[in-house]
């Protein structure tokens, strides 16, 4: 289905209206295609196994009515990510971890900051506020650049493990798992108001929880992930990793979750869309770029017509 208005189904949605999820990239560090790789996912012409590096956004109407967008990492690709996806603002921006494929998209923030007209609220632990002040000194210490350049403006939020943050009318919480040695965040984000959220059609999507990188869930975390509508899970390839859950060891954490949905991210290119999916057991998903949750019951029947990859 061509869209010749380039702009993306998403950006039709009625968003005051209903909350949604949309997976602004689903691929490992490296992307996939991976450069110079002529393997068949590397080279397939399915849309769904073009994966750029794990973002995704929800965007909502806030608690009056306005329109919001929080957005989760900014990667590498923020930039090719919002312009398909039809971004215009970022509310808040919340990482997980201070890893490259995660961060590296912040200079991009300084778009948001001439549309919304000021600063943009970052929210990260100390290990990833400490990472973002070293590398991006040209944004935090911007009176030593060599001359008043454009920078992005932002303004730096400490994530506590377990200590919710209420962002317009949602609460997020920041919630501890293991990349390997290192502890990252997930995030659970539930609606502040349950009458309000059943009205508004966002027990569709909501409790939702957002685990990328990670290799291990913490005793304390699993209370964590009780109730989910819908769980967004790290899974990296069929081989077991040091850091990264493989298929089948994220299949046993999303089973004992036991979310309505599950949907797998950040996965590399030994892992091909169609046959890995179709081996998945009930209610488990691999994700795909451009996906958007809730579906309608027409996106579900025609699905690759929404797997909007690099369709140009
Ligand atoms: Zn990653
Ligand atoms: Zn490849
Ligand atoms: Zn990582």
């Amino acid at each position: 289905m061509s869209d010749r208005s380039g702009s993306h189904p998403s950006n039709r949605r009625p968003i005051h209206r209903q909350v949604s999820f949309e997976f602004l990239g689903t691929g490992v560090s490296s992307g996939v295609p991976v450069i110079g790789c002529s393997c068949l996912t590397c080279t397939s012409r399915d849309l769904k196994d073009k994966r750029l590096r794990c973002s995704a956004a929800l965007r909502f109407g806030g608690d009056r009515g306005e329109e919001r967008t929080i957005l989760f990492d900014a990667g590498p690709d923020l930039r090719q990510q919002a312009l398909r996806a039809g971004l215009e603002r970022v509310d808040a921006l919340l990482f997980t971890h201070n890893h490259v494929d995660h961060t590296w998209g912040l200079d991009e923030i300084r778009r948001f900051n001439t549309l919304m007209e000021g600063p943009v609220d970052i929210y990260a632990n100390d290990h990833t506020l400490e990472f973002l002040r070293r590398v991006y000194g040209h944004i935090f210490d911007s009176k030593n650049n060599v001359q008043p350049s454009y920078v992005a403006s932002v303004i730096p939020h400490r994530l506590l493990p377990m200590v919710p943050e209420e962002l317009f009318g949602l609460r997020i919480t920041p919630i501890p798992l293991l990349h390997g040695k290192l502890p990252v965040l997930g995030f659970r984000v539930d609606a502040v108001h349950p009458m309000v959220a059943a009205r508004a059609g966002i027990d569709d999507l909501l409790p939702l929880a957002y685990c990328t990188d990670v290799s291990g869930i913490p005793t304390e975390t699993w209370p964590m992930l009780e109730g989910l509508r819908t769980l967004v899970l790290g899974a990296l390839r069929s081989r077991k990793h040091p850091t990264h859950f493989s298929i089948d060891e994220a299949v046993d954490a999303a089973q004992r979750v036991g979310a309505k949905e599950t949907w797998f991210i950040h996965m590399n290119h030994e892992v091909r869309h169609e046959p890995v999916d179709r081996a998945l057991p009930n209610g488990i998903r691999l994700a795909w770029d451009g996906l958007v949750l809730p579906r309608t019951a027409e996106e579900e029947r025609n699905e690759d017509e929404w797997a909007l990859g690099w369709r140009e």
